[in-house]
């Protein structure tokens, strides 16, 4: 027994499906369900809520989820050894717990059949956190269905997630990207010793709240400019951006920039009006 449900304990579930962690499909397990439900209750009341989350592994989240209220979870999973443990989960919430036998870079979420309100709660594969997270916030149209995601990856990714100029060593395109579309902070890290196999690093559990009007730009210009700009992240703009294959100086001219700053230096306001400069200069 534990603490929140009548199904056998983690370790136990492991034990008997055989699910020896693999690190090719990043396969760190929570068994403290005191944990995966604070990690559940972060993200906000559940009731009435339908939660996607990926990677459900043996089940810890999932049954927080579950235990906490959420209406419906929509569990997309690599691995099929694990589905025998999501099946059991699934028989003692009737008609609340979806399965999805897959993997979840090739998921189609439009496709799920999402109601809202709908979040993303995960344990990210840490091998594809950072793929996966940019796949949701480059979605169009924006905001998305999903009014949260709250997210675990390594500290090191969490810090650049929420990263501003004032942290010049972490902010980059992710920083950029997450705090355009959304406002993200890190909740709370978790250490090593609490997942199986304990992972080289610590971890934190990151909350993105899509921001229902960011400031107006064409996504493909905001990458094309911060990947000219943060390809050479040491050198001024004005060398930095020739890549874009125009002179830099009246593009940052008509952003309001100054040649000479650095990537690192320009805040999110600063990247989008070179975004919506470089698409008004090209013509
Ligand atoms: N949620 C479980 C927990 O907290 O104990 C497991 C988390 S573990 C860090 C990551 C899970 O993602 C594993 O169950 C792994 O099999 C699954 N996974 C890895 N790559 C995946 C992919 N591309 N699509 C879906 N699931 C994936």
């Amino acid at each position: 027994m534990s603490a929140i449900d009548d199904l056998p304990p983690l370790r136990d579930v492991v034990r008997e499906h055989g699910l020896d962690a693999r690190k090719s499909l990043g396969q760190n397990f929570l068994f403290d369900l005191n944990l995966t439900s604070r990690i559940a209750r972060a993200s906000g009341p559940l009731e009435g809520v339908t939660v996607v989350e990926v990677g459900p592994g043996p089940g810890g989240l999932t049954r927080a989820l579950l235990a906490l209220g959420a209406r419906r979870v929509v569990a997309v999973e690599r691995d099929e050894r694990c589905l025998p443990a999501l099946a059991a989960i699934a028989e003692r919430y009737p008609g609340r717990l979806e399965v999805v036998s897959g993997d979840a870079l090739e998921t189609d979420w439009s496709a799920l059949g999402i109601e809202a309100p709908a979040r993303v709660v995960a344990n990210l594969p840490y091998n594809v956190a950072t793929v996966l997270l940019t796949g949701w916030l480059e979605q169009d149209p924006w905001p998305p269905i999903f009014e949260s995601f709250t997210l675990m990856f390594q500290r090191e990714v969490a810090e650049r997630i929420v990263a501003t100029p004032d942290e010049p060593k972490d902010y980059g395109r992710l920083g950029v990207l997450c705090g355009w579309r959304t406002k993200a902070r890190i909740l709370f890290d978790v250490s090593p010793a609490a997942f199986h196999p304990p992972p080289k690093v610590v971890s934190s559990v990151v909350q993105l709240v899509p921001r229902p009007d960011p400031l107006p730009c064409r996504l493909k210009d905001l990458t094309t400019v911060t990947q000219a700009a943060f390809g050479q992240r040491r050198k001024m703009l004005r060398q930095s951006l020739k890549p874009l294959g125009m002179n830099p100086t009246p593009l940052l001219e008509q952003a309001g920039i100054d040649p000479t700053a650095r990537a690192e230096t320009v805040p999110v306001e600063g990247f989008v009006a070179l975004a919506n400069a470089w698409r008004s200069l090209r013509g």
